[in-house]
């Protein structure tokens, strides 16, 4: 499955490159202290040219941003108005709040987008790269947190596309999906 409805928005997969799927908000997975990384972190900064990081310098809480939160900015020359830099959990074996702390990530990542008034919204899979968190289990509390937004308060949110990068993390979320209640 690579689509459902849900509070009369839509979840769709993707495989691919964030960085060229046009949205009203990307989503990053950052890490705390909003200074670039690799991964797709790396592939946003590249894309969207100086002018992103120029913006976090100016904007970057003192202490850096805490797991589980996020900021926006522009999108410099990416194929979108702004970009939600949220900061997920690293992977510590599943007893460290690691979930309720993905939860967060995608949930204030979405209040963000929905202030900015964004239709269309795309996430990578946040921190099942560098921050070693299980794809399956990811996915589950990706998808879940997003689905329960968009039913309990997606406000302009008509669309969230989740843009996977290879084909395993693709298979997770297509798998994840399916325990997913439309509605
Ligand atoms: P984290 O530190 O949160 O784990 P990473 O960037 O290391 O973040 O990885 C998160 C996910 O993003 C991984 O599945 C990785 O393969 C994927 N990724 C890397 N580049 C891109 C890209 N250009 N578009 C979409 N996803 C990407």
């Amino acid at each position: 499955m690579t689509e459902i409805s849900v509070g009369g928005a839509r979840i769709r997969l993707v495989q691919g490159d964030i960085t060229r799927v046009p949205v009203d908000v990307i989503v990053n997975a950052a890490n705390s202290e909003l200074i670039g990384g690799g991964g797709v972190d790396g592939a946003i900064h590249r894309a969207g040219g100086p002018e992103i990081m120029l913006e976090l310098n100016r904007i970057r809480p003192k202490h850096g941003c805490p797991t589980g939160g996020a900021v926006i900015t522009g999108a410099g020359s990416l194929p979108a108005r702004f970009v939600v830099h949220a900061v997920g959990p690293v992977w510590r074996g599943g007893g460290f709040q690691e979930a309720l702390d993905l939860e967060a990530a995608y949930q204030k990542s979405l209040e963000l987008a929905a202030g900015s008034g964004a239709a269309t919204v795309s996430f990578p899979s946040i921190s099942t790269g560098a921050y070693g968190y299980p794809a399956a289990r990811a996915a589950g509390v990706a998808l879940a947190a997003v689905a329960g937004f968009l039913k309990a308060r997606g406000g302009t949110i008509r669309e969230v596309v989740f843009v996977l990068f290879d084909e395993g993390t693709f298979k997770a979320y297509e798998k994840a999906l399916s325990a997913i209640e439309p509605g």
